[in-house]
């Protein structure tokens, strides 16, 4: 298959690879939004968290929790934003699964998760908490 992060996984595409395990790795982005922003992936090919299997997704956040205490540890921002990009209209270029780690420093300008999006819901918290509870297991 023709995906960037499976070359990378694979060591077809050079990185700067700060972790890995038999299952997931982590390198830094190659356009980094501030110092040590890293990507988090899975080895095996998955488009996005709905498609990942629990196995899989777990072992991701566990590297996603390992790399943000040794980013902190390494680099002392003073947090992170942590996020995924899921579809093409949230930003996703590369549809292959992937979490941003982003450290976060004083006076480097950005927002929160909030500052993302703001598009009001044209239905109230009990509709919506209504349709989404229709779904059955
Ligand atoms: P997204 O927009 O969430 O799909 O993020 C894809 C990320 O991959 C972007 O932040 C890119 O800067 C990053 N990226 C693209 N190509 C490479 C590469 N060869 N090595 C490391 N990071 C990359
Ligand atoms: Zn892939």
């Amino acid at each position: 298959m023709d995906c960037l992060f499976c070359k990378i996984a694979n060591k077809e595409v050079p990185a700067h690879v700060v972790y890995e395990d038999d299952t997931t790795m982590a390198f830094l982005d190659i356009h980094p939004r501030a110092m040590g922003h890293t990507v988090i992936i899975p080895k095996t090919h998955t488009e996005n968290i709905i498609t990942a299997d629990d196995a899989l997704t777990a072992s991701v956040f566990l590297t996603v929790r390992k790399i943000a205490g040794i980013l902190n540890n390494t680099l002392k921002p003073k947090g992170f934003t942590i996020g995924i990009n899921h579809g093409s209209i949230s930003g996703q270029t590369v549809p292959h699964l992937h979490v941003h780690v982003i450290p976060r420093y004083e006076g480097d300008g950005g927002g929160s998760i909030h500052s993302v999006v703001n598009y009001p819901s044209p239905l109230s918290l009990d509709e919506v908490v209504k349709k989404i509870k229709t779904f059955d297991k």
